[in-house]
Formats: structure tokens, C-alpha cells, sequence
């Protein structure tokens, strides 16, 4: 499967990996359909390759994404996790789709606990906003997903990968590319998902269980939240708000996918940049960019402290709802053409 570009990095981390046995793998908060996939695929790949590797995650995985777990995750208070001796502390740490080390959230305050002293750090990531941590580094912004940097991986260390993995890549593929249609979807990219069919992923299957399955309530909500679209700036930003109220109605017990939801906010005519707006605290909102193209909505972002690629950005805005949407309308007028 000689299909992917060598990646600079990853000869480097063939080399560290040849005098370790134990990987630990972690990526970023809610984990979306990339992080999952890579980091599933990830290690499977170290696994065929001889290690004992593990993943361990600040957020359960989305019910959408399980069917692609072969074996379960650690989280971070496992008492795997609390209870390891000398021996069986990890001798390298990978981080997967993580533009930050502060990305993977609450396990970052307690990685050291689980590593050897002086465990190197391997970055491996696609987010044009990665500040270039750790000491090997496998960043490329021109791979539309760290799934791709990942089968880089498996190509330097001459794995063969298996259909489960392959399912894992590929979903990570599909996910980040929104189903091969984000702005990223390049020659690359389709490349490795037709190497991964080859090897047994099945995309119809992949499809349906992530984009065909959710609940009807899902579907009830979005009716809401499809009203709740404003249009500014001439029709060019679409703006889609949801209080917690309204997801409180419809899943009252807090657990809602939203992921996906604002890819809406770009589906619709003149359309440079789509913001969803969603409510997570008293006072905190969780903002997701979406740009057609001609707006770099990484930039926009970084105003929040935000991060993420030219055509998908988020952050986090804090105040009441009204001031926040003007804030973030505000700046996005800043940066239209
Ligand atoms: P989404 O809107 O789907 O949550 O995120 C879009 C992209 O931006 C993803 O690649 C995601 O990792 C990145 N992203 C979202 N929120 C943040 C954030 O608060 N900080 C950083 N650094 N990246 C983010
Ligand atoms: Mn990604």
C-alpha cells in the first residue's frame, strides 16, 4: 500500500518506536469522526506492529462512531489507568488531531502520571493552527485528516492493514471531508480512501452507520434550529443558534449529537460563512465555522482563542447570547471580501 506521500516525522518516529514496547494515544476533546478513526486505526497499526498500545480519551465516544471500536478505549479516570506499576508505564505518548497539547483536555493534567520520565511526544496532526509541539512532528495542513498522516505511519513501519482498520481510517476520511465534499477533498485524500476500500473497508456500510442512524428527535430538533437561521452581511454569514433550552426539550438528558448540524449553515445560495452557534454553560457558547472557500475561518477564530483549518473552525465565546452572536457577526464582517 505504497500510496501515501512520505511525510516528514514519520521516519523519526519509526526510529523512537523501534526502543519502546508501550504507546499511549490520546487526542482531543469531544472526539470527532477523525480522531476517533485515527486513533482506533493508530493502534491497530502499532498493535500489528508488535506494541501494546492504548488510547485514552477525556470524552466517551459519540454512539455514531462506536460500531468502530474493536476493542474498548481508556478514559481518564480508569483504574487501569490509576493503578499502573513501574513497568507498565507508557514510554511514548501520541497525540492524534490535537492542534494543542491543551486540546485533549482533562488528560493532559494527567498524562505525566501515566508516562515514563522523559516519554518523548509525538505530534501527529492536520490543523493548519498546530503550534509544532513535542519532539517528533508529523504536521501537514495539506492532508485533509490525521487519518492520512496516520497511514503514513503504517506505510514507514510496513504494516498491512486490516479491513477493521481500514474501516476506522476510512471513516476518519469520509468525516473530516464531510463526505468528500469540504473545500480539503483532494487527489490525496481519495487516494488513501480507495487504498483502504482495497483493504477492506466497506464505504456503504461506513455511510449509513454514521450519517443514516441518528434519532428522530434529532431531526425533530433541527426543524427548530433550521428557524432559528439569521442571515447577515448581505446574505454572505448564516448564523444558527441553539439555546440549552431548546436541546433540553428534546433530550433531556443532555446527550445530543450535534456534530454535522452546521454544515447546514453552508448549504444554501451566496453563502461564504456558516456559524452555529450552541449554548454549553451559564454564559458559554460553543461556536462552529464552516467557510465556502473565500474566507479563512481559522483566522476569524483566532479573535476566541479558537483553532482549526480555513474551511472548519471553532471556539469558544463567553457572555450573554445576543452580545456573543454580535461579537462573532462582527468579526466575521472583518474578514469578508
Ligand atoms: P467543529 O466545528 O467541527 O467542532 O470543529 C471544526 C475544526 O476546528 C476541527 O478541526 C476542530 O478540531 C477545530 N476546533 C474546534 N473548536 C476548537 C477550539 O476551541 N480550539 C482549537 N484549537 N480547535 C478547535
Ligand atoms: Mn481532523
Amino acid at each position: 500500500m505504497n500510496v501515501m506521500l512520505p511525510t516528514e516525522g514519520s521516519e523519526a518516529l519509526k526510529e523512537a518506536l523501534e526502543s519502546v514496547d508501550r504507546i499511549l494515544i490520546v487526542t482531543h476533546v469531544n472526539p470527532d469522526g477523525d480522531a476517533v478513526g485515527s486513533v482506533l486505526g493508530l493502534r491497530g497499526i502499532l498493535e500489528a506492529a508488535g506494541k501494546r498500545a492504548e488510547v485514552v480519551l477525556a470524552d466517551d465516544i459519540s454512539s455514531k462512531y462506536q460500531f468502530l471500536i474493536d476493542r474498548p478505549v481508556l478514559h481518564v479516570g480508569d483504574p487501569l489507568l490509576s493503578s499502573l506499576t513501574e513497568e507498565d508505564l507508557f514510554q511514548i505518548v501520541i497525540f492524534v488531531d490535537a492542534s494543542e497539547r491543551e486540546r485533549v483536555g482533562s488528560v493532559l493534567d494527567r498524562l505525566h502520571t501515566w508516562l515514563v520520565e522523559g516519554a518523548p511526544e509525538v505530534n501527529i496532526d492536520h490543523h493548519i493552527s498546530n503550534n509544532r509541539f513535542g519532539d517528533i512532528v508529523i504536521v501537514d495542513p495539506e492532508r485533509a485528516s490525521s487519518a492520512e498522516l496516520v497511514m503514513c505511519v503504517a506505510q514507514e513501519l510496513g504494516i498491512e492493514l486490516t479491513s477493521g482498520i481500514a474501516d476506522q481510517l476510512f471513516a476518519a476520511i469520509l468525516t473530516d471531508t464531510g463526505r468528500f465534499q469540504y473545500i480539503n477533498t483532494d487527489e490525496h485524500c481519495l487516494r488513501a480512501a480507495a487504498a483502504l476500500v482495497e483493504a477492506g473497508a466497506d464505504p456503504s456500510r461506513i455511510a449509513q452507520r454514521i450519517y443514516l442512524e441518528r434519532p428522530v428527535l434529532f431531526y425533530k430538533l433541527l426543524g427548530h434550529l433550521l428557524s432559528t437561521i439569521e442571515l447577515y452581511h448581505d446574505g454572505r454569514t448564516c448564523v444558527m443558534t441553539m439555546p440549552r433550552e431548546l436541546v433540553a426539550n428534546f433530550f433531556p438528558d443532555g446527550n445530543m449529537d450535534s456534530e454535522g448540524i452546521v454544515d447546514f449553515t453552508v448549504q444554501m445560495e451566496n453563502i461564504e460563512v456558516g456559524i452555529f452557534i450552541r449554548q454549553t454553560g451559564e454564559g458559554v457558547y460553543r461556536a462552529s465555522f464552516r467557510s465556502r472557500g473565500t474566507v479563512d475561518v481559522q483566522r476569524i477564530v483566532k479573535a476566541f482563542s479558537g483553532g482549526g483549518h480555513e474551511s472548519a473552525a471553532g471556539c469558544e465565546v463567553f457572555g450573554p447570547q445576543e452580545e456573543v452572536k454580535e461579537r462573532i457577526v462582527t468579526e466575521v464582517g472583518k474578514w469578508l471580501p
